[in-house]
């Protein structure tokens, strides 16, 4: 059936500028790392992108080696994006990412110059894409000069192959030396992205601190911890189907004793403010204005929607934020 976005589409998302610059992203956007490979059927797939887009959600997060197998959950979205969302592709942010291992050899990983464009290439060509809006260095490579890497970002740009650049697992320092390099070669840059949430607050040991002084923006990923974060494990039970089921990048050996208390204890916390604890931690992620948007992930419309939700809770109070604190500790 032919795809018309909801007339209503920008009624309720709010949206946060990306620190210093023209452009503004859905607080909550949806990322591909899970769900989008060849496990999941790809009805499955559109009905989480449609129902995304319906509610606002403009901003999609991908990278090279998103599947499994690597590279195919950019060639499933590319699939969808053609028979769905191509009349829309001036409304969506599309992101992809190279930095971590892709393809076998020495130019398959890293920052160097060479992977990076190449996969650049790969990845537009999967997603039947003429750019993506923004093109992250992954991750921080120490082996590679600094230089290199945000040569290569740079090109991206020069060349249209991206709109801005952004870096992502880069620590403090290397990311006001990262945007003091790119705003020298006069390219735009918007983001970093790190692991943010209730139950890692790493970003706030100095992260914040260089995105807001660069006038960058932080965008948060894994805002749930992979699922912790929400109601799936409070029953004490590794539900089948479920992440943490799989047991590749979620491992039970995270869901202990003390961990499940605090957990519980969260859980009590959101139900008297009316929330579920996924609709916690994502508000208490974005409590900070440093913060532009988190990065979901989503198995199913029902956890789409109950997490886009979290957007009509009202803000934490202090008491709120002290209970957070010594739970997150
Ligand atoms: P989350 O912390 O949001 O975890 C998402 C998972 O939690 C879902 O797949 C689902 O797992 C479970 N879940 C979500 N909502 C609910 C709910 N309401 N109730 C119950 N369970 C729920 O984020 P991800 O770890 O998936 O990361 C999000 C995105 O961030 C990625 O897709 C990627 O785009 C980006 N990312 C970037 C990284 C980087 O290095 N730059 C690294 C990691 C992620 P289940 O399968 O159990 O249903």
């Amino acid at each position: 059936m032919n795809y018309h976005a909801a007339q209503d589409r920008y009624a309720s998302m709010t949206y946060r500028r990306a620190g210093h610059s023209g452009v503004q992203l859905p607080v909550v956007s949806l990322g591909l790392w899970h769900n989008f490979g060849d496990a999941q059927p790809l009805e499955a797939q559109r009905a989480v992108l449609r129902r995304a887009f319906d509610r606002g959600v403009t901003h999609f997060d991908l990278a090279n080696n998103y599947g499994p197998p690597y590279g195919r959950a950019e060639r499933n979205f590319g699939r969808l994006f053609a028979q769905d969302f191509r009349p829309y592709r001036d409304e969506l942010f599309i992101a992809s990412k190279a930095g971590y291992d892709m393809w076998p050899g020495p130019y398959g990983d890293g920052g160097g110059r060479k992977y990076l464009l190449a996969s650049l290439d790969q990845s537009l060509r999967r997603m039947g894409l003429e750019y993506v809006d923004v093109f992250y260095s992954h991750r921080y490579d120490p082996e590679t000069p600094l230089e290199e890497t945000m040569g290569a970002l740079n090109t991206a740009v020069r060349s249209g192959r991206a709109l801005y650049a952004g870096i992502s697992n880069y620590p403090p320092e290397q990311h006001r030396g990262a945007v003091a390099i790119l705003r020298e070669l006069g390219t735009p840059v918007l983001l970093n992205q790190a692991r943010y949430s209730i139950l890692d607050r790493t970003p706030e040991d100095g992260l914040l601190d260089a995105v807001g002084d660069t006038r960058t923006g932080l965008i948060a990923y894994s805002p749930l911890a992979q699922g912790l974060l929400t109601s799936r494990y409070l029953a004490g039970e590794v539900p089948a189907g479920s992440r943490m089921s799989v047991g590749h990048f979620l491992k039970e050996e995270a869901l202990t004793g003390t961990k499940l208390e605090r957990l519980r204890t969260l859980g009590k916390l959101a139900e008297r403010r009316g929330q579920s604890l996924a609709q916690l931690a994502i508000s208490w992620v974005l409590r900070d204005p440093r913060v532009v948007s988190v990065i979901i992930g989503a198995s199913g419309v029902d956890q789409l929607d109950q997490n886009l939700d979290a957007l009509r809770g009202g803000s934490l109070s202090e008491e709120d934020l002290a209970e957070i604190d010594a739970l997150s500790r």
